[in-house]
């Protein structure tokens, strides 16, 4: 069997939603199980109606029912679609309801998650529906029932077991039945039985979930760019995509930015040893990337640059204690009390400096933190990411990366330890032309770009 998931953006309309169709169509020698995102913008919406709380938010949800009754419409035949209506409108009054609950907090909680997850239950059922027009069976599974997580809100971490025991008893039947079972990704319930989600951009990794517990010989995360390419193509117009990629690769570019995939999606890939191709849903023809544990045929040094915005940098100072034996472990224990991931980190005699991309949190920890150093906290900082296997073989990459920055302040820089990127943090204000000049460097043709780029 094969997993295809197709993101919000494969999603935006009824053509869209046709093309979606014919792909599944196309595939159904290969046993599909479908991932769906939420429909276009939906989750923002979401999100944009919680934090506005139960009044302000009602308008997003007006917002949300209209789009989507457009491209229902336009899609349905009379009967599915009033069958699809009368589903929306239920699941409206249950958004309302969440609303009020939750008022206009904007806290990760279980009402939120809930909220959130109301785009892909939207999805999942009017794909369901549109397939079965378009000569296909198909049943919508609710990933509810499916995907178990820690009990934790805004992203939580699932549970293998649990979640595999879960599928392989209700996916099964409906592949040998020939209905191609339609799910949508993102949305869990906690072990204590309360909605949860797997972050924000998380279909990927309930693709790579489920292709992990059922044993697909494939994933299929269908995009709306032809795979992954050498940089963002909404910033390097001269971005190219790449044939293949290692797991490590694609972890370590999703990691530090590339929104094409979440950073999760790799993991049960890389423990079944399952490939993943990213392919583009608006040009079904074009090769995409092909995301393999070992790639056979290298294709250059660098494969891609990626960035992150709203980084904060954190610089703790300390005379006294740095090289005492404890100190970073001190250090570390005060941002995992906060649950604040750290990204990037490098030290010196006297200063450990740090990355972190939740800027909530911060206040907080500087307190702890100043109670035995001298600790700062400079935000409006992205970090960009050089990566590709090559770079731990190939002597001069670092010097190749910092020439073409000449003139651009960096404020930190990361060898990282797994040796396939070289990162480095700078000013959010110098990040597109850093970006330019890096990929230029790497990408443009001898004599070509890099002139202009500066
Ligand atoms: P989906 O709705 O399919 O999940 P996303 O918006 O999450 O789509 O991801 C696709 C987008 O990721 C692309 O439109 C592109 O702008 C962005 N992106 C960032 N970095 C890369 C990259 N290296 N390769 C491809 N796309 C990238
Ligand atoms: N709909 C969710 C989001 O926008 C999940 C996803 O698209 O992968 O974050
Ligand atoms: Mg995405």
């Amino acid at each position: 069997m094969i997993v295809l998931k197709f993101g919000g953006t494969s999603l935006g309309s009824p053509a869209a939603i046709e093309r979606v169709c014919s792909i599944v169509l196309l595939a159904r020698e290969r046993t599909p199980l479908v991932v769906v995102s939420a429909i276009g913008d939906t989750t923002d919406s979401l999100e944009e109606a919680a934090q506005a709380g139960p009044a302000a938010g009602e308008r997003k949800l007006s917002g949300i029912r209209a789009r989507t009754m457009t491209i229902a419409r336009e899609l349905l035949p009379r009967r599915p679609f009033s069958e699809f209506v009368s589903f929306l409108d239920k699941l409206l009054v249950e958004a309302r309801e969440l609303l009020v609950q939750n008022g206009s907090d904007s806290a990760p909680s279980a009402t939120f998650d809930a909220l959130l997850g109301v785009g892909e239950r939207i999805s999942s059922r009017l794909v369901t529906l549109a397939l079965s027009e378009c000569g296909g069976t198909a049943s919508n599974l609710d990933s509810r029932d499916l995907f178990v997580t820690e009990a934790c809100h805004g992203g939580a971490s699932p549970l293998p077991g649990p979640t595999r025991r879960r599928l392989q008893a209700a996916v099964p039947p409906h592949l040998a039945a020939g209905s191609i079972p339609v799910i949508g990704g993102f949305i869990a319930t906690g072990e204590d039985g309360f909605p949860t989600t797997l972050g924000r951009g998380g279909s990927d990794y309930t693709a790579s979930l489920a292709a992990a517990a059922l044993g697909a010989e494939e994933v299929q995360i269908w995009t709306d760019v032809d795979g992954v390419m050498s940089a963002d193509p909404s910033l390097i117009d001269s971005a190219r995509s790449l044939t293949e990629l290692s797991l490590r690769e694609a972890s370590e570019l999703a990691y530090f930015g590339s929104r094409v995939l979440h950073p999760a999606t790799m993991l049960p890939a890389i423990e079944e040893g399952i490939p993943i191709r990213v392919l583009n849903s608006t040009r079904p023809s074009a090769q995409g990337t092909l995301i393999l544990p070992e790639p056979r045929a290298p294709e250059g040094v660098v494969k891609s640059v990626a960035y992150k915005e709203n980084i904060t940098l954190i610089d703790i100072h300390s005379t006294r204690m740095l090289m005492a034996h404890g100190f970073l472990a001190r250090i570390f224990a005060i941002f995992d009390r906060h649950e604040t991931a750290v990204d990037m980190v490098s030290t010196s005699e006297v200063s450990v400096s740090l990355t972190v991309d939740r800027p909530a949190s911060v206040p907080r920890i500087l307190q702890e933190l100043g109670r035995f150093s001298r600790a700062e906290a400079s935000s409006g900082k992205a970090i960009i990411c050089v990566v590709g296997e090559g770079i731990r073989y190939t002597p001069g990459i670092a010097a190749r990366v910092f020439a073409a920055l000449e003139g651009i302040r960096i404020r930190m820089i990361s060898l990282g330890a797994s040796r396939v990127n070289v990162g480095f943090v700078v000013d959010e204000g110098d990040l597109r032309q850093a970006v330019r000049r890096v990929h230029a460097e790497f990408f443009d043709p001898p004599g070509q770009g890099k002139e202009q780029s500066r």
